[in-house]
């Protein structure tokens, strides 16, 4: 997932007092937090290049997850593995006591986005993954953040609990969701995740809530010319299901995202299908919302059931609720990116970038290092969903992006498989490691922002029940 966040600067009027006293009282522990950063800088990109090269998707991260795993127990991190029965999900916790501060590090890949670390379109291996989202980087800086905060407790500088997760098949049933639901986040005070981008910028903007679902339709096979008349087409059930669908496209909010595959549509014109199979996902801006197209979806499936004379079924496979934003944290973690300052990248990288730009058509617009001013929340997201949305229901999220990649090119394409894999992609990483170590520093040294943080929190879910959109037990596998 990937949000680009543009909106009109607004600057609180309490965001000034925050600031300085984010940035005030502890900056001498984030200059170390820093300095430990740097100092496990060449481990940390080769455990990035490691994972780059593995490219494994959802599910099958199982050398990306042991990678990440192995090295946070060399750090004298306690690890858990294959927790919540996803076996490549894991905990590294390090301290005791209270603040107990949770980072979330994802390490899946996507199918056929194969790609050298170059800047035109190459293929490194045919028909394989790639990091189309850049989350070999995602986990890495997550895990280096919460390793600089591990050497400052070890130090006695800090006081509390770190814990970091891994967090599998973000781009397809979302761990964390399955992890929400087991209580891996009951316990945490405050929770940190970042997000690779084109852009650099503190989160304050929700994503969307998705549910996803099959539609299956089972008919009666017949000659399809000799005696049509004694078969029943699952195919022609699954067209009007769809006609109904994109017929409602105009009674719903402008918010809603509805969008299918067709998975199984007949074999040949010459039978008539038996069965037809259409994958389909539902999204807006609150889960409510959802909820809702759920309900009249399934009455569509009903009624092409019913019209086509076969047997209909709707399964809903899994989904994420939308993110609620803390905007007490966001702007303890803005305070912290202003307090780094842009990320900077070289004239060569740069003019990476800028092939990159010119060969997808979007101009030369290079690296944007910046670090984008506080824009007031919109009251929609733009399109996509996450499932760091669940999690943002058990434990306040604090959320950032940090630039991998450049300006406006796309994404979930080459490009951003390109620049995860080199220099670039290693910068934003360091960054994004950075303003979160930094951020926390404030959270350990200052009860005050949490207890503010959660505050916020209280309100905001106050009667608020959560149920997961996934079904019981754990996701099956995927085949490799
Ligand atoms: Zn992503």
């Amino acid at each position: 997932m990937k949000s680009r966040l543009k909106s009109a600067s607004i600057l609180f009027a309490a965001l000034a007092t925050v600031s300085q006293l984010a940035v005030g009282a502890s900056v001498k522990k984030k200059e170390e937090a820093v300095a430990s950063i740097e100092k496990h800088r060449p481990e940390i990109i080769a455990l990035s290049d490691q994972v780059w090269g593995f490219a494994e998707t959802a599910l099958l991260e199982v050398r990306s997850a042991q990678a990440l795993a192995d090295y946070a127990e060399k750090q004298g991190f306690k690890v858990q593995r294959g927790v919540a029965g996803l076996p490549t999900a894991f905990t590294a916790s390090y301290g005791e006591g209270r603040p107990i501060i949770g980072v979330l590090g994802e390490y899946d890949a996507l199918p056929g986005l194969s790609q050298k670390s170059q800047s035109t379109k190459e293929v490194l291996e045919a028909g394989a993954p790639g990091h189309g989202c850049g989350h070999n980087l995602l986990g890495a800086a997550a895990l280096s953040g919460a390793l600089a905060i591990k050497d400052l407790i070890a130090a006695g500088r800090l006081k509390g609990t770190i814990r970091f997760y891994g967090t599998p098949a973000e781009e397809a049933v979302g761990g964390k969701v399955y992890m929400a639901r087991e209580g891996l986040f009951n316990d945490l005070d405050v929770c940190l995740t970042w997000h690779p981008a084109d852009e650099t910028e503190v989160a304050v903007d929700s994503s969307q809530a998705v549910v996803e679902f099959m539609v299956e339709f089972s008919g009666k096979t017949a000659h399809a010319a000799a005696d049509p008349w004694n078969g029943r087409s699952a195919v022609a059930a699954m067209e009007l299901f769809a006609a109904g669908l994109n017929r409602m496209r105009e009674f719903v909010k402008p918010s809603v995202r509805m969008h299918y595959s067709i998975m199984n549509g007949g074999d040949v014109p010459n039978v008539v299908p038996a069965y037809a199979r259409l994958w389909c996902w539902l999204r807006d801006s609150k889960g409510a919302g959802v909820e809702q197209l759920l309900g009249r979806v399934r009455k569509i499936a009903e009624g092409a059931a019913m019209m086509a004379e076969v047997e209909g079924k709707l399964t809903v496979h899994g989904g994420c609720w939308e993110t609620l934003v803390n905007l007490t944290g966001a702007k303890v973690m803005f305070a912290n990116l202003e307090w780094l300052g842009p990320i900077p990248f070289t004239p060569e990288e740069q003019e990476f970038a800028k092939e990159i730009q010119r060969a997808t058509g979007v101009g030369p617009k290079g690296l944007d290092g910046s670090v984008h001013p506080w824009a007031a929340p919109k009251p929609d997201p733009e399109g996509g969903s996450t499932d760091v949305g669940d999690v943002s229901w058990f434990v306040p999220m604090l959320g950032l992006s940090a630039t991998t990649a450049p300006r406006e090119a796309p994404w979930h394409a080459w490009p951003t498989v390109a620049c995860a894999g080199m220099s670039i992609g290693h910068k934003g990483l360091i960054h994004a490691a950075k303003a979160m170590a930094a951020t926390m520093v404030d959270l350990y040294e200052d009860p005050k922002i949490v207890q503010a943080i959660q505050a916020e929190f209280k309100e905001k879910t106050k009667g608020v029940v959560y149920k997961p959109f996934v079904p019981e037990g754990p996701p099956p596998l995927p085949k490799r």
